[in-house]
């Protein structure tokens, strides 16, 4: 699933294909993604411009003098910028045609991805109800030890539960909360009262770190954003305990260890991560 890291990437990496471009043609192929695409787009996109790229959590918002679209890649989607003439394949579902003869491309074989709008005479973007109750960014001055704490220090939920919430903190995905828990020496299934306010700063700096490492290291595929062979996605990374069940820790070769919470699969060492935390 593309994250806050592959999110980001994407973003940039569309940039300057996109920004201040006009769109001259607004192409549904299939409308049924997680919500209807508005079929009125075709008409009202047309002959707007795109002033600026820019993300909010997971979304990736193309502000026009008339309104936001609003992108989200959900399970499976990308975006790629290619030569206008270049022949759609099999989930090829949104083509957005600018006037400098490339095209921005959905691809979403699952479809759980959407494309929605934000006309300009609704306000501002922000008040947007898939946006308005998104927590502050991770790398913003807002996330910090003291918020954290003061968000969770009547929680009775496994700390790993808490941090993937997006009303706490948006861009701590599955892999990057076993991760930063782990850098953190915090075992996942830790309540989120008990931590106090260091195991908190511990925490949000390594939150911090791992998705800005995430995201350094998915700089260097930016060029596959442009490449019709490209395979923009999902970054291939040094994983500490994320998919290792049984594997020993890369800290203390203790085996790593496998719990699911909230179905979802988190991993840790039961060593180096005791349970109560310290
Ligand atoms: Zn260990």
């Amino acid at each position: 699933m593309p994250e806050l890291p592959e999110v980001e990437t994407t973003c940039k990496g569309i940039q300057p294909y996109v920004e201040n471009q006009t769109i001259v043609q607004f192409i549904i192929r299939n409308a049924r993604l997680r919500w209807p695409v508005e079929a009125h787009l075709t008409q009202t996109l047309k002959n707007t411009v795109i002033q600026s790229v820019s993300r909010r959590g997971k979304y990736i918002l193309l502000t026009t003098q008339k309104g936001v679209l609003m992108l989200h890649l959900g399970m499976s989607g990308n975006l790629r910028v290619l030569p206008s003439t270049s022949t759609p394949i099999k989930h090829d579902h949104i083509d957005i045609v600018l006037s400098n003869q490339r095209v921005l491309r959905l691809n979403d074989p699952r479809r759980f991805g959407s494309v929605l709008w934000h006309d300009a005479i609704q306000g501002s973007v922000k008040n947007h109800r898939l946006l308005c109750k998104l927590a502050p960014e991770p790398f913003s001055k807002e996330f910090n030890a003291d918020y954290l704490y003061q968000k969770i220090k009547t929680k009775n939920v496994a700390i790993k539960k808490l941090i993937m919430n997006n009303q706490i903190i948006v861009g701590a995905g599955n892999i990057y909360a076993s991760e930063a828990l782990f850098n953190a020496k915090i075992h996942p299934l830790t309540i989120g009262k008990t931590l106090n306010k260091d195991m908190c700063q511990r925490l949000v700096t390594k939150i911090k770190n791992v998705l800005r490492e995430s995201i350094k290291q998915g700089g260097t595929t930016l060029k596959d954003f442009v490449k019709p062979d490209g395979k923009p996605g999902y970054f291939e990374q040094k994983l500490n305990v994320y998919g290792r069940n049984g594997q020993p820790c890369t800290q203390c070769n203790t085996a790593i260890e496998k719990v699911i919470i909230s179905q979802r699969a988190s991993f840790y060492c039961p060593n180096c991560q005791p349970v109560k935390g310290s």
